[in-house]
């Protein structure tokens, strides 16, 4: 097995990987795309302490040697692989409490990514593809499963209004998925791209920079503002926004696909006595994203991207640090493997 390993800061290498011990409850998969994310950028950049690891945030497969045989999976077949795991040590892992992991171990920032030939994965790891889910789709499985994660907690109910701040490609797809469950997004951001891409993706309400979104968020709720409010943190938003959007004692989200710092004031939240929730991964929900997904409750087909052979990655990943130091964002981009 072999992927590009970060090294150093801004320096990736081909690199054998370790190879787990297999077992009869792990099966090897032949990685056929990845998805780099903004996560993946910052660890090249050495924005963020990374380990010395494959990078590559999410990725699909096709099984290429298993034992098991439980639902449908066997060698041959294309799999999601959700990347979060449990540790299987702490203290709510050991009573079977995994979804409450105080120390969720994540593709490409705890063990090596999907940047790379082939993993071994445990089973319960893998998710056979439906026909009607198409490779691109699949990779965004982990963005629908963060999405849910953060209606979950949020407790969205029909007819709710939810502001989001940040509409990159997670925001996009809250956005439309809160539309799925009848819920009205309210989606803002300060890229006139993404502004666009929002609004052709059939959200209703897209605020862009130059609307003045505490007078447009009060207009369309009445002055209530929103009980909800999702703050995205992999955007160029400041964080004080979202707290002045939010209406007394509203749920807060805070969430996104990296896990980059950023500092906090907290004096309008403790004024307006918010909820506020950390959410940071979609533990779990592999299987209803694959469900959403199957029924086309999300249309991935607006959202831009790059794209990359293997071969090219470690010039990509330079090319995408640029371009996150230029435009403060990056295109998501999807690595064809074979
Ligand atoms: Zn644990």
């Amino acid at each position: 097995m072999k992927g590009w390993k970060l090294i150093d800061a801004m320096t990736l290498k081909e690199s054998e990987l370790t190879e787990p011990e297999e077992t009869n409850t792990s099966s090897k998969v032949r990685i056929t795309k990845a998805l780099v994310t903004l996560s993946d950028v910052l660890r090249f950049r050495g924005d963020i302490d990374a380990e010395k690891i494959a990078l590559g945030s999410s990725g699909i497969g096709i099984v290429s040697e298993t034992q098991a045989n439980l639902f449908g999976l066997e060698k041959g077949k294309h799999v999601y692989i959700e990347p979060v795991r449990e540790c299987g040590e702490c203290y709510n892992c050991k009573n079977g409490d995994y979804e409450k992991c105080q120390n969720f171990l994540v593709a490409g920032e705890d063990y090596d990514g999907f940047l790379c030939d082939f993993m071994t994965v445990p089973n319960d790891k893998l998710f056979v593809l439906p026909a009607s889910v198409s490779d691109f789709e699949a990779l965004f499985i982990d963005h629908i499963a963060l999405a849910i994660s953060v209606i979950d907690k949020l407790n969205v109910q029909k007819g709710d209004y939810v502001t989001i701040l940040g509409a990159n490609n997670f925001g996009n797809i809250l956005a439309q998925l809160l539309i799925y469950y009848q819920a009205v997004p309210i989606v803002l951001t300060q890229d006139e791209e993404q502004y666009k891409i929002a609004r052709d993706s059939g959200i209703y309400y897209v605020l862009g920079q130059n609307d003045n979104w505490q007078k447009e968020v009060a207009s369309i709720t009445s002055g209530r503002m929103t009980d909800k409010v999702v703050f995205i943190y992999d955007s160029d938003i400041p964080i004080v926004k979202a707290f002045s959007l939010a209406a007394f004692n509203a749920a807060v989200a805070i969430t996104g696909v990296t896990s980059g710092s950023i500092s906090i004031s907290f004096t309008q939240a403790i004024k307006k006595q918010l909820d506020i929730h950390c959410i940071n991964n979609g533990f779990g929900n592999a299987a209803a994203g694959i469900n959403l997904i199957a029924n086309k409750a999300i249309n991935l087909s607006h959202l831009k991207l790059d794209s990359a052979s293997y071969e090219s990655v470690p010039e990509k990943l330079k090319n995408l640090s640029e371009e996150y130091k230029k435009e403060g964002r990056i295109y998501e981009t999807v690595v064809d493997l074979i």
